[in-house]
């Protein structure tokens, strides 16, 4: 008798291990997406071994049928998720979540069906929100959909959007049905574009039927990540000015290595050579390649894949999602041309899916993508690149917590392949690993281009405060701009905040307005009028006066991308500023065409993040860091290896075929972080950071687990967490902090504890929770435990 292990693809922790069915003649294998019987229904459910023999015969319920064809994963992402399962402490469901491609398979969700006339008076739920739904969705839409709305998500928060469709329901406008949705994808087709007939008048339109004509076969996806937008194709397809073909199996034919290759640098040819040693020689194996920013590492990630291409085998690069430009893409196209597969967020579901079906057919070689690349389908894979695998976005913040190099690793242990993690500032767990000789350091000192790291100047706040100056730019960087204006040259302005401000202060009484849910300040957005959290989304408008004493004394505090991008217009009324954060890039393609219209016509770029890594625009000769301080302050023990790589990075956008500088504004010119970073001395950094780690036993010197109860109930709470913390102790493998209220002590009404427990052997920590704590936690209705292993 034959068995075969199927795990139900439902969110219930009584259901976190793979049951045995009987597989009746299906010809079943791993990743095989399956109907089966559970309990008195039928349920999804993930075929998780082979068909196996049985050794006793027992009473089997029996498999009904596959649902779709498709695979949800191979052997490799369940071989990785049951790595993610074991050392983050998660169930095989919940890891199989971040391996499986949401839209390949069948599940449930929530579909709500429109009566056919909106409700005439409903005083609770906004007229806008009415309208919206009656005049813009179809009779029955998903309810994401329409959380997600931009248009909705103006006019509520997540949350208020829920209570309206919920009164909406109660009033028999809306209906709501749990369907299981097919998997939506089921052949793979892509869709190009090609030129129509019909004329089309509009600059924009016209742009577009030029880039149609230049990329013959061009896809729909790779014109959106261009930078051109899904209404302007839609506009033009509707006006027959361009032809959608759905193609089956063709990728966008772009021609392999039409690109001039340059000859690589002295410092690229040693670092490539020692790579190919390791290459030929086989076996798993992690390097570090330490290389200042515009070093040309992009250049040794594609010469070492040339390589590994020829000795047939494949690759992955995985890179910071931000940091995939249409830029970088270019360069791996032109490099590898069919053969690459990049996967971005401007992708649709159903162009990720056939990505990730053209990996499982072979069809691929390459994959470029964020994060969860990491997992793809892709056989003999045997090296797996970490562009600035410094980066914080590798590590997910909610389950599945996994962090994408040690899933590299991983991966790469087991097809004995090569993980070389790349950075310009390493991030001090691969650092010390590569000082202790654990790991291979590659070092490239200089910059490919022959221009030298711009001169960083640090700008002391204080002294230009007592100057006289109250407003957010130094004289020098005002000077700086007005100098880039009149040469014609290209600024970046970072700063790590959207919105316009902080918070909003009250001049007469002091107080700060705060969130109701959370204990945060609210953030000050004026473009739109608005109060935002920014970590539970609730808004209000912006009061005239101070809700605690009355009087119209509020007044903006710190600032944000808003601001500066105000403050560069009012200096410089004929700059073009651009500004991207996550408030100007909610849209599918709003990235590619910020980036665009900066490179053709932009003279100053404003910018989160966003903006710090992974450009390369030669006429930017000025990069600055507004407040450079806003990073120092939050409250986590890698809050100045962050900053410190942040500047770095923003520092490196500038200078590279001219000379450039950059300019540093705070308040601490002191910190470590800031005068290193000044100094373009990560090695001296890294050397003062990583002693003061091991003075106070926190990674690299220890492994960190954090464990965080969190509840409604704050007296509950903070006892349950008290009571995790003692068992802990008591059984003294591992010094055990806390527990503290986070950071944030309250987040959406919940109230949050977390203890810290420092390990020098991690895995003794992560069983001990497992046996003693998880199971106390199950059982526990009023708190959750959110667990974090290598935070
Ligand atoms: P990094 O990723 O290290 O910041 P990039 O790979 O973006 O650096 O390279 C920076 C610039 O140097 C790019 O414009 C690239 O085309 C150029 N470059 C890289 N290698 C060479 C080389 N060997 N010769 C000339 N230019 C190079
Ligand atoms: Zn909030």
């Amino acid at each position: 008798m034959r068995g075969v292990d199927v795990l139900p693809a439902i969110r219930s922790s009584r259901y976190d291990l793979p049951l045995t069915y009987d597989p009746g003649d299906l010809d079943l294998s791993v990743g095989d997406v399956v109907r089966v019987p559970l309990g008195n229904r039928d349920t999804i459910g993930f075929v998780v071994s082979s068909p196996y023999d049985l050794k006793e015969p027992r009473e089997l319920r029996r498999v009904r049928e596959r649902a779709g064809d498709a695979k949800a994963f191979d052997e490799t992402g369940l071989r990785l998720a049951e790595f993610v399962a074991e050392r983050y402490l998660c169930t095989l469901g919940e890891a199989l979540g971040a391996v499986v491609l949401g839209s390949a398979v069948p599940r449930v969700a929530d579909v709500l069906q429109r009566a056919p006339d909106p409700p005439t008076a409903s005083r609770s739920v906004p007229a806008a929100l009415v309208a919206l739904i009656w005049e813009e969705f179809e009779e029955s839409f998903p309810l994401e959909r329409l959380l997600r709305h931009p248009e909705a998500r103006r006019i509520a928060d997540r949350r208020t959007l829920l209570a309206h469709v919920r009164t909406l329901v109660r009033q028999n406008a809306l209906h709501r049905v749990a369907r299981v949705a097919e998997g939506r994808v089921r052949e793979r087709r892509v869709r190009v574009l090609e030129p129509g007939d019909a004329p089309i008048r509009g600059r924009k339109a016209e742009a577009l039927i030029a880039f149609v004509r230049a990329n013959p076969g061009i896809g729909r996806a790779d014109a959106i990540l261009a930078g051109f937008s899904n209404a302007v194709i839609t506009r033009a397809l509707r006006g027959g000015a361009v032809r959608e073909l759905l193609v089956r199996g063709e990728r966008s034919p772009l021609p392999p290595g039409s690109a001039q290759r340059p000859a690589p640098t002295p410092e690229q040819r040693e670092v490539l050579a020692r790579i190919a040693e390791v290459l030929e020689r086989g076996g798993a194996e992690t390097m570090l390649l330490y290389g200042v920013t515009g070093s040309g590492k992009t250049f040794v990630y594609i010469e070492s894949i040339q390589r590994v291409l020829g000795m047939g085998g494949r690759a992955i690069v995985l890179v910071p999602e931000i940091s995939l430009t249409p830029q970088a893409a270019a360069r791996f196209r032109a490099a590898f041309g069919s053969r690459v597969a990049v996967i971005h967020s401007a992708l649709s579901e159903r162009a990720r899916f056939d990505a990730w079906d053209a990996c499982a057919r072979g069809e691929v070689d390459v994959v470029v993508g964020a994060r969860s690349a990491v997992f793809a389908p892709l056989r003999d894979v045997r090296m797996i690149v970490v562009d600035e695998s410094h980066d914080p976005s590798y590590k997910q913040d909610n389950v599945p917590r996994y962090h994408a190099v040690a899933v590299a690793r991983e991966r790469m242990r087991l097809a004995g392949g090569l993980l070389v993690l790349g950075s310009a500032t390493p991030s001090l767990e691969s650092y010390a690993a590569a000082r202790a000789g654990q790991i291979p350091l590659l070092t490239l000192r200089h910059r490919a281009t022959a221009q030298p790291l711009p001169e960083v100047r640090v700008v002391d706040l204080r002294e230009e405060f007592q100057a006289g100056n109250r407003a957010i730019f130094s004289s020098a960087l005002v000077q700086a701009l007005g100098e880039r204006m009149e040469r014609g040259e290209k600024s970046i302005l970072f700063v790590n905040r959207r919105g316009s401000a902080g918070s909003l202060l009250c001049r007469t009484c002091g107080a700060a307005i705060h969130c109701p849910r959370c204990s945060v300040a609210l953030s000050v957005h004026r473009s739109e009028r608005l109060l935002r959290c920014h970590y539970c989304d609730f808004q209000m408008p912006i009061p005239e006066r101070c809700p605690a004493c009355g009087e119209p004394s509020l007044a903006d505090l710190g600032v944000g991308t808003e601001r500066v991008d105000r403050e560069v217009r009012r200096l410089f009324p004929e700059a073009r500023v651009l500004r991207m954060d996550s408030d100007t890039t909610t849209r599918i393609g709003d990235h590619a065409r910020i980036l665009a219209a900066f490179e053709a016509q932009g003279d100053v770029l404003v910018g989160t993040q966003m903006v710090a890594k992974g450009l390369d625009f030669p006429t930017v000769t000025l990069a600055a860091v507004v407040a450079a301080d806003l990073g120092l302050n939050i409250a986590d023990f890698r809050a100045a290896e962050r900053s410190f790589a942040l500047i770095a990075q923003v520092c490196g956008r500038s200078g590279r075929a001219r000379r450039g500088e950059a300019i540093v504004q705070t308040y601490a010119p002191e910190h470590p972080a800031i005068r290193f970073a000044a100094a373009h001395d990560y090695e001296g950094y890294a050397s003062a950071e990583l002693a003061e780690r091991a003075e106070v036993a926190f990674p690299p010197a220890r492994r960190l687990v954090y464990l965080g109860v969190i509840g409604r109930d704050r007296a509950r709470t903070a006892h349950t967490a008290e009571r995790y913390a003692r068992i802990l102790r008591d059984a003294e493998l591992a010094e055990v902090l806390g527990p503290a209220p986070y950071p944030i002590a309250r987040v959406n009404e919940e109230w949050r504890y977390r203890i810290a427990v420092k390990a020098r052997r991690l895995k003794a920590v992560t069983e001990f929770v497992r046996a003693e704590i998880l199971p106390l936690a199950r059982a526990d209705g009023k708190t959750r435990l959110a667990i974090n292993v290598d935070p």
